[in-house]
């Protein structure tokens, strides 16, 4: 099978970058190993920048007819006291919240999308095993499908297989690990639902845990230091039961759901990037480039940005049949700086507060002072707002859409 652009993956990354690439003429396959886009939960949060570059496709009206709920500030509990710590409210109305979409939805959406375009196919079930190199350069993909070994060729192949990309492994590219402190336990607890998203953050001496507001049930996050999995798991699920109804009391009602270990997931954290994004014929973009920690819920969002400057510097050249070979490093150029910024945000962020606050044994604490200010001054709580919502160089689309590219639009 011969494809221009052949992406492995199809998240976040992998599905924007092949609408975009698609909707400029160039012919595009996503090899995505999963039958659906149903899995475990990864994160529901479309940042204003996604919805920005969705309005600027003229797709924001039709992504948000998908259920999401709106997010317009965020608040947490600190040391036992609520806290306003950012307020989207003053940005455009049209992406002044965060939408709480889950995955899955904000997938197929992407999907669907794409489908419009002549030049795009997915193929699930597919599973990348490896790199086809020819004379030194990545010429396409083998992958597995329906018990069959099979191969794109392609002249331009985009990795964005997630953070345990076997794409980047192939091709040599080293990863630089930053470390993480922390490790997370998922697991849900029902809930009522209510008129407002109620998603919040518990931070305590010694605990933290995330609350995400899923309507008629709580996405919670616990927050431990790395490492310590099986101490946690030997204190038995009832001292869990009491330890998190103890963190949040809302939860206590209900926390009887969590039966046994089997309903708690558990998320290793990981910071880490390639300070090198391509070879020849090969571009790696999203989470394959750099794994982002939860703070921030940013990992979506950054990897949309890859996928848009992905497709800035490429489409149109692809599209117009030329080497893109030479333009691969001004993707990374552009969104390497970007990266290190974010990431050595969220390092401060986990050495800082995360690290100090688990090591903690117990005892009162005061929110830290820049936290007691985005608290008393509301004007200030646009700062985080702004790191969050749209962070550093945020994209804009630039890539064409290709004249008589699209097909009439399915009806919905
Ligand atoms: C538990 C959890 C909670 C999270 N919470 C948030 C949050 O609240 N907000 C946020 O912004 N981010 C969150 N994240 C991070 C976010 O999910 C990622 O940053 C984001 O999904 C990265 O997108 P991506 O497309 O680069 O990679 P992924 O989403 O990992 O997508 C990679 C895709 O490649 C496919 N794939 C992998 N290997 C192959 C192969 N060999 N062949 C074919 N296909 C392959 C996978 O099936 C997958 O569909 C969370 C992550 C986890 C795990």
């Amino acid at each position: 099978m011969d494809a221009d652009l052949c992406i492995v993956g199809g998240g976040p990354a992998g599905m924007v970058a092949g609408l975009l690439f698609a909707r400029a003429g160039v012919p595009t396959t996503v090899l995505e190993k999963h039958s659906d886009f149903l899995r475990d939960f990864r994160g529901d949060t479309v940042h204003p920048s996604t919805l920005r570059i969705f309005s600027e496709l003229g797709l924001l009206d039709r992504l948000l007819e998908r259920p999401h709920d709106k997010v317009r500030d965020i608040q947490g509990v600190i040391g036992g006291r609520h806290v306003a710590l950012a307020d989207f409210t003053p940005f455009d109305p049209r992406w002044n919240f965060i939408a709480m979409m889950p995955q899955w939805d904000f997938l197929d959406f992407v999907a669907d999308e794409a489908s419009v375009y002549p030049h795009f196919t997915l193929i699930r079930d597919a599973e990348a095993t490896d790199l086809v190199v020819e004379d030194g350069r990545i010429a396409g993909v083998r992958y597995e499908a329906g018990g069959q070994s099979l191969t794109v060729s392609a002249r331009l192949t985009i990795a964005a297989d997630g953070r345990s990309s076997r794409m980047r492994a192939a091709a040599g590219l080293p990863v630089r690990d930053l470390g993480a402190p922390m490790d997370v336990f998922w697991f849900r607890v029902p809930r009522e639902r209510s008129g407002n998203n109620e998603t919040t953050g518990v931070f305590a001496s010694g605990r933290i845990m995330a609350m995400i507001d899923r309507g008629d049930y709580w996405q919670c996050a616990y927050v431990f230091p790395k490492g310590s999995e099986d101490e946690v798991r030997a204190r038995g699920i009832e001292a869990f039961r009491t330890e998190v109804a103890g963190l949040a009391p809302t939860l206590r009602e209900r926390i009887g759901a969590v039966q046994s270990w089997d309903d708690v997931k558990l998320l290793s954290v990981s910071l880490d990037r390639l300070e090198q994004w391509h070879r020849p014929g090969l571009l790696v973009i999203g989470d394959a480039a750099h794994a982002m920690t939860p703070i921030g819920g940013v990992g979506i969002n950054v990897a949309v940005q890859d996928a848009v400057a992905a497709a800035n510097a490429l489409a149109g050249p692809m599209a117009a049949g030329e080497d893109v070979d030479r333009l691969l490093g001004r993707v990374q150029k552009r969104r390497l700086p970007a990266v290190r910024i974010t990431q050595r945000f969220q390092k401060t962020a986990q050495d800082r507060i995360i690290n100090r606050l688990l090591m903690r044994q117990g005892g009162d604490f005061e929110p830290p002072r820049a936290l007691r200010w985005l608290d008393r001054y509301p004007v200030l709580r646009r700062i985080p707002a702004a790191l969050i919502g749209f962070g550093y160089r945020p994209e804009h689309v630039r890539s064409p859409e290709a004249r008589q590219a699209r097909q009439s639009h399915p009806s919905p």
